[in-house]
């Protein structure tokens, strides 16, 4: 850019502070606040894992869990969501249960004001596909042995 032009912008383009709680415009691909479907969770705690700044603790408990979320301890790192997609990649689920929204986290005034803390029941396990029946078996290949020395 030109740097009269840059400099007149500077001068004439008026304040670019935003006043609270305005927020600024983010882009389509921003990382923003963590969502989290119980439906597809399968509570394998990779997300947990995978979560350095301690904002997704999740509890194990019998026959159920609790995942926990703190978007005030959140760096939008978006590690917990890959985690979790991989893991419904390798699982062979088309859908994962960790999303991450495009828009800027809401704001909030104390400490784990935002925290959304759900108890899951466990599922079972879905049942895997019938193993294919075996291939019958071949000829045997090796002629059977024919009688010893002489
Ligand atoms: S986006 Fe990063 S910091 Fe936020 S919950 Fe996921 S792993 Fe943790
Ligand atoms: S990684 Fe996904 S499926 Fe696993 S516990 Fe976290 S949210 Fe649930």
């Amino acid at each position: 850019m030109n740097i009269l032009a840059m400099l007149w912008k500077n001068f004439w383009g008026g304040s670019r502070t935003l006043l609270f709680p305005e927020r600024p415009k983010v882009t389509q691909r921003f990382r923003g606040l963590v969502q989290f479907d119980p439906e597809l969770c399968t509570g394998c705690a990779i997300c947990k894992f995978r979560c350095t700044s301690r904002a997704i603790t999740y509890h194990a408990g019998k026959g159920e869990f609790t995942w926990s979320y703190d978007p005030g301890q959140c760096t939008f790192c978006g590690r917990c969501v890959e985690g979790c997609t991989e893991h419904a990649l390798k699982e062979g689920h088309a859908e994962h249960a960790l999303t991450q929204e495009s828009a800027c986290p809401p704001i909030y005034l104390q400490q784990g004001e935002l925290k959304k803390t759900y108890t899951v029941k466990r599922r079972a396990p879905a049942p895997k596909p019938a193993a294919a029946p075996a291939a019958q078996s071949a000829a045997p290949t090796t002629e059977p042995a024919t009688g010893g020395t002489q």
